[in-house]
């Protein structure tokens, strides 16, 4: 008998009917001879509204009282998919992370997982049970509750595929598939069949928010393949694994354009320009738990400069703790965030050994007349941070510049100049159909997204 390790998110149990849609794919699929362990996020739009409901008693909320709060959006879904489960007639049992033997470190609202100990879990399924696990929550070494960040519940399944010995974490979501570019903001992107755990990681880390940044870490790290797809219909999702020489061979050079809004750039202003500064600062932030993405050390003037860098802006409150004590410290002028910001990135294998992508990124955003903030790079990633107001155009733009709209695949031509290939006729003759709804929470209307944004045909020359 194979275990199945199912992730449904939010949207896929925002109400009563998903929530008996969702069981009755679980029922379906433990009747065709699996051990199934579903993991499940919090319905919805609640873990937002209990973030909410948290700032307006505080504006500084306790981590540790926040972790209490948000965990239990996850119970109480996957108490009611219980019900659900048990109302098909199935055998059901639901865990909170606890209970399922997800321990993690002491780091409250964004812990890691340590180890996972699904004693339970195991004896659950051989004793013929449905297995449910409250997504996004385990219990820290100091036995406190603690919750893995948002979108962790993907980090949940993964890690339990893992110590459960799947074979696949199969990740349940809105749309049916990780996409060339957000489904929601370009019209003409295109599902993604199969793609590396390196690129996804890249995605993620770019603001892809489709699968959680730790989860592809965790993926990439044992070897877990994910197979991303809809819970609204059977079709093919798209595969995340290992690199393979097949994938090699259609590997185009830009995979897609991602962009994330959630972050803040955070400038200390006026830092004597010596030896050991940028280590106290970068310090600070990190004993605040603070991740740091792109960094830029101005030019120094009179022995001092600026130091700017970007940081999640919910991280901002611990940022600011961090830096007001090392502004002190250094006698450094003072420090700003700006949250209007926003970081916009191409991404794929294929632009290795191709320095004309990062020309051609930067000359399409100054055609837009969009200025560029920062810039970082790494071997398949090209990122830089504009205005944020600008940032939906700038996809959209950077997605039809590298001719990823409506295919996938982008190959140079023996001129050494760009040019989009069709994809395999094979894959061609399956178009892929777009669940996505305008934004996370709504529900997903197959249709009437779907013929907005997907054209009728793939372009076929
Ligand atoms: P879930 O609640 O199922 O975890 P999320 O809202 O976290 O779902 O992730 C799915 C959403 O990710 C999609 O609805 C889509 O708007 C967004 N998204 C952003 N970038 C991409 C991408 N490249 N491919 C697919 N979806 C993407
Ligand atoms: N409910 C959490 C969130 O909204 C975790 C998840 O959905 O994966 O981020
Ligand atoms: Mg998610």
């Amino acid at each position: 008998m194979s275990i199945v390790v199912q992730k449904y998110g939010g949207t896929s149990v925002a109400d009563v009917v998903r929530i008996m849609n969702v069981a009755r794919r679980i029922v379906a699929t433990a009747e065709q001879g699996n051990q199934v362990c579903a993991v499940v996020s919090a319905r919805g739009d609640t873990t937002d509204e209990l973030l909410e409901l948290a700032r307006e008693i505080s504006p500084n909320p306790p981590e540790r009282e926040m972790d209490m709060l948000l965990s239990t959006g996850e119970r109480i879904s996957c108490a009611l998919l219980a019900m659900a489960i048990d109302r098909l007639g199935g055998q059901a049992v639901s865990f909170t992370g606890s209970q399922a033997g997800i321990i993690t470190d002491t780091v409250h609202t964004k812990a890691r997982i340590l180890d996972i100990r699904a004693f339970r879990v195991q004896e659950a399924l051989d004793t013929g049970h449905i297995v449910l696990v409250a997504g996004f929550q385990g219990v820290s070494t100091d036995k406190a509750v603690t919750t893995l960040g948002r979108g962790g519940s993907d980090t949940t399944a993964v890690a339990l595929a893992h110590a459960l010995g799947a074979e696949v974490c199969e990740i349940y979501t809105d749309v049916d598939g990780v996409y060339t570019a957000n489904p929601s903001v370009v019209a003409r992107a295109c599902k993604i069949d199969r793609i590396s755990y390196d690129e996804m990681l890249e995605m993620a880390a770019a603001g892809a928010q489709v699968l959680a940044l730790r989860s592809v870490e965790y993926a990439r790290k044992y070897d877990i393949p994910i197979h991303v797809r809809s819970s609204f219909s059977d079709s093919e999702g798209t595969w995340v694994r290992e690199d393979d020489e097949t994938m090699e061979l259609e590997q185009p050079i830009i995979r897609a354009v991602t962009y994330s809004t959630d972050d803040a750039k955070v400038t200390v202003r006026g830092v004597p320009d010596k030896p050991g500064v940028a280590a106290q600062v970068f310090s600070a932030l990190a004993d605040a738990h603070v991740n740091v993405d792109m960094i830029i050390q101005n030019v120094s003037e009179q022995g001092r400069s600026d130091i700017s860098c970007v940081i999640a802006a919910e991280d901002g409150p611990a940022a600011d703790r961090a830096l007001r004590d090392i502004v002190a410290q250094l006698g450094a002028s003072g420090y700003d965030a700006d949250e209007r910001v926003a970081k916009i990135s191409v991404v794929g294998a294929g632009m290795r050994a191709n320095p004309w992508v990062a020309a051609k990124m930067f000359s399409t955003l100054a055609d837009l007349g969009i200025n560029i903030d920062m810039i970082s790079t790494s071997p398949i990633k090209i990122s830089c941070v504009i205005e944020e107001a600008r940032v939906e155009e700038a996809v959209r733009t950077l997605h039809t510049a590298f001719e990823l709209d409506d295919q996938c695949v982008y190959a140079e031509t023996p001129e050494g100049g760009a040019a989009a290939k069709p994809r395999a006729p094979a894959k061609k003759a399956a178009p892929a159909k777009k669940t996505g709804a305008a934004k996370k929470g709504a529900p997903a209307k197959s249709g009437s997204a779907a013929k907005k944004a997907a054209p009728a045909e793939k372009r076929s020359s």
